[in-house]
C-alpha cells in the first residue's frame, strides 16, 4: 500500500477531468488523474465525437441520394456499416491518441483503474492512495432507462447503439431530446423507418416552442414517424423484434428500441457521500464556484446539475484548476452554455427562449425577430429551410439566439459571442457579415432588429 500526495488528485479522466488536469499542470500544480477506462470519457469515446462522425455518413449518404437535385448524377448504392464504423473508429483514435500524447507530455500522473474515495482528500485505486491538497470529481454521466425497462438485447441504449455493424429495418426511439434527434436523423439518412416516442408536447422539448415546430415539421418532411405527449407503458421482446405498448394502448413494432431518456450522475459506490459529500438524486451539489460540501472538494462535468455538454466540463475543470491556484475565476454563467443538436437540420441556440425572456422581463418588454433562411443566398444553395430568431431586451442587449437548418450548428460561435458580450443589434448591425454565408443569415437579422433590414421581407 503506497501512498502518493498531489496538489490535486482528479477523478475522472473525461471531459471535466481531463480540462482540470490539463490547466492544473499549466498552472504549476502537481496532478494525479485517475481514469478506469480511457482518457476522454464519454464524448470521446462515447459520446459527441462518434455520434458526430455517424452524422457527417448519413450527411453524405443525403447528399449522393439527392445529387440530381443540383446536376449530379450518382446512385447511393448503400450503407456499409462496418466501413462507417471504421472512418469513425479512425477519427476517435487518432483524437484519443492526441489526447494522451498531450497529457503525457504534462507533468500529469496517470493513474488506470477504479478510484473511490477513502477520506475527504483521499482516493483508493487497488492498494495505492493517493491524497491531493484538493480533489475534484469528474465521473460523469451513464444512459438511463425507466422504471421496469431492462437494457437487454433488442432494447439498447446509445453505447449499444454505437456498436451495431448493420443498419436497421425499422427503430422506435424512446425520446425526443438530443441524442434520440441524432439516432433519428443519422438511422433515417441510412434507410432505415423510424418513430420517436416523446413524452412531453413535442420534440426537442427545451429549445424555443418555435424551433422545436420547426423542428416536427423538417422531421414529418424527411419521413421521420413521431409521437408527442405520450408515455410509454412496456416493451415485449421476440426473437425478431421489439412492440411497444404506449399508455393510450397503442402499439408499434420494430427490429430494436433505442432509450434515449437521459443521462443519470455516475456517483453511486465511490464513497463520496460517505466523505461528507453532499449529493442530491445521485448529482454532487456544488455551489456556484463548484465546490462541494467538503472544502477542497470540487466537481466538474455531467455529475453536477445543470447542462450536460462536453465544453460545460471543459470550462468547469478549468475554472476548477484556476480556483484551486488562487486566480479567483469569475462564474461560469450556465445560461451563456452554447447548445447544438447535429441533427438535420442542426439546432443551435444560446441564452433565454422566448417563453423564458418573456417570463423573466415581460413580453412587453422584449422584441423577436425571426429572419428566415429562405433569404439567405448559402442556405438556398445547400438547400435549406430554417430561421435565425432573436429575443432583445427592449433598448437593450440581445439575450437569446435560436437557429435551424442545415449546418447552423457552426453559427453558435458568433452567437454565444453576442450573448455573452450582451451586445446590442445595433453595434451587430455595423459589423460586416461576408456574402454569401450562411453567417449572413445572422448578420441580416441584426439588421431588422435593428430597423434596417436588407433582405428580409418582413
Ligand atoms: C450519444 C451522446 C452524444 C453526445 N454528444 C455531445 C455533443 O455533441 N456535444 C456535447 O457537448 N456533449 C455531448 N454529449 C455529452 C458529453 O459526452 C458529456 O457531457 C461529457 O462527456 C461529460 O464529461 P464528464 O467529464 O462529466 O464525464 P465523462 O465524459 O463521462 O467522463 C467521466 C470519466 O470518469 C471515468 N470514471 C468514472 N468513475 C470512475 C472511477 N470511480 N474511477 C476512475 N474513473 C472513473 C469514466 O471512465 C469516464 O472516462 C453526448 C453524450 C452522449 C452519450
Amino acid at each position: 500500500m503506497a501512498e502518493h500526495n498531489f496538489d490535486v488528485v482528479i477523478l475522472g479522466g473525461g471531459s471535466g477531468g481531463y480540462a482540470a488536469a490539463l490547466r492544473s499542470a499549466q498552472l504549476g500544480l502537481s496532478v494525479a488523474l485517475i481514469e478506469r477506462d480511457k482518457l476522454g470519457g464519454t464524448c470521446l469515446h462515447r459520446g459527441c465525437i462518434p455520434t458526430k462522425a455517424l452524422l457527417h455518413s448519413a450527411e453524405v449518404a443525403d447528399v449522393t441520394r439527392e445529387a440530381a437535385t443540383v446536376g449530379i448524377n450518382a446512385t447511393l448504392q448503400g450503407v456499409d456499416m462496418p466501413a462507417v464504423n471504421k472512418y469513425r473508429d479512425g477519427i476517435v483514435d487518432r483524437l484519443f491518441k492526441g489526447l494522451t500524447g498531450l497529457v503525457a507530455s504534462k507533468p500529469i500522473t496517470v493513474v488506470a483503474g477504479e478510484g473511490r474515495m477513502v477520506g475527504q482528500k483521499s482516493i483508493s485505486v487497488n492498494s495505492d492512495t493517493y491524497t491531493g491538497k484538493n480533489l475534484v470529481l469528474a465521473t460523469g454521466s451513464y444512459s438511463k432507462t425507466l422504471p421496469g425497462l431492462e437494457i437487454a438485447g433488442r432494447v439498447i441504449t446509445s453505447e449499444q447503439a454505437l456498436q451495431l455493424d448493420f443498419v436497421p429495418n425499422k427503430v422506435i426511439i424512446l425520446g425526443g431530446g438530443v441524442i434520440g434527434v441524432e439516432f433519428a436523423s443519422i438511422w433515417k439518412s441510412f434507410g432505415t423507418d423510424v418513430t420517436i416516442i416523446e413524452g412531453l408536447p413535442t420534440l426537442v422539448p427545451n429549445e424555443d416552442a418555435s424551433v422545436s415546430k420547426a423542428m416536427e415539421r423538417a422531421y414529418r418532411k424527411r419521413g421521420i414517424n413521431f409521437k408527442t405527449g405520450v408515455r410509454f407503458q412496456g416493451v415485449q421482446q421476440s426473437a425478431t423484434g421489439v412492440i411497444v405498448t404506449l399508455e393510450n394502448g397503442e402499439q408499434f413494432d420494430a427490429e430494436l428500441l433505442l432509450v434515449a431518456v437521459g443521462r443519470g450522475p455516475n456517483t453511486a459506490g465511490f464513497g463520496y457521500e460517505e466523505n461528507g459529500i453532499t449529493v442530491d438524486r445521485g448529482y454532487v451539489i456544488t455551489n456556484d464556484r463548484l465546490q462541494t460540501s467538503v472544502p477542497g472538494v470540487f466537481a466538474a462535468g455531467d455529475i453536477v446539475p445543470g447542462l450536460q455538454l462536453a465544453h460545460r466540463g471543459f470550462q468547469q475543470g478549468i475554472f476548477i484548476a484556476e480556483e484551486i491556484a488562487g486566480l479567483k475565476p469569475a462564474t461560469i454563467d450556465e445560461l451563456g452554455i452554447p447548445k447544438v443538436t447535429y441533427s438535420e437540420p442542426e439546432i443551435a441556440s444560446v441564452g433565454l427562449t422566448e417563453a423564458k425572456a418573456a417570463e423573466i422581463h415581460g413580453q412587453e418588454n422584449i422584441s423577436v425577430y425571426e429572419y428566415n433562411l429562405g433569404g439567405n443566398g448559402k442556405s438556398q444553395i445547400l438547400g435549406t429551410a430554417g430561421f435565425v430568431k432573436l429575443i432583445r431586451k427592449n433598448n437593450g442587449p440581445i439575450i437569446g439566439i435560436h437557429m435551424i437548418g442545415s449546418r447552423v450548428g457552426e453559427q453558435i460561435g458568433e452567437a454565444q459571442l453576442i450573448v455573452n458580450w450582451e451586445a446590442f443589434p445595433e453595434e451587430v448591425a455595423s459589423l460586416v457579415h461576408a456574402h454569401p454565408t450562411q453567417n449572413e443569415a445572422l448578420g441580416e437579422a441584426h439588421l431588422a432588429l435593428a430597423g434596417k433590414p436588407l433582405h428580409a421581407h418582413a
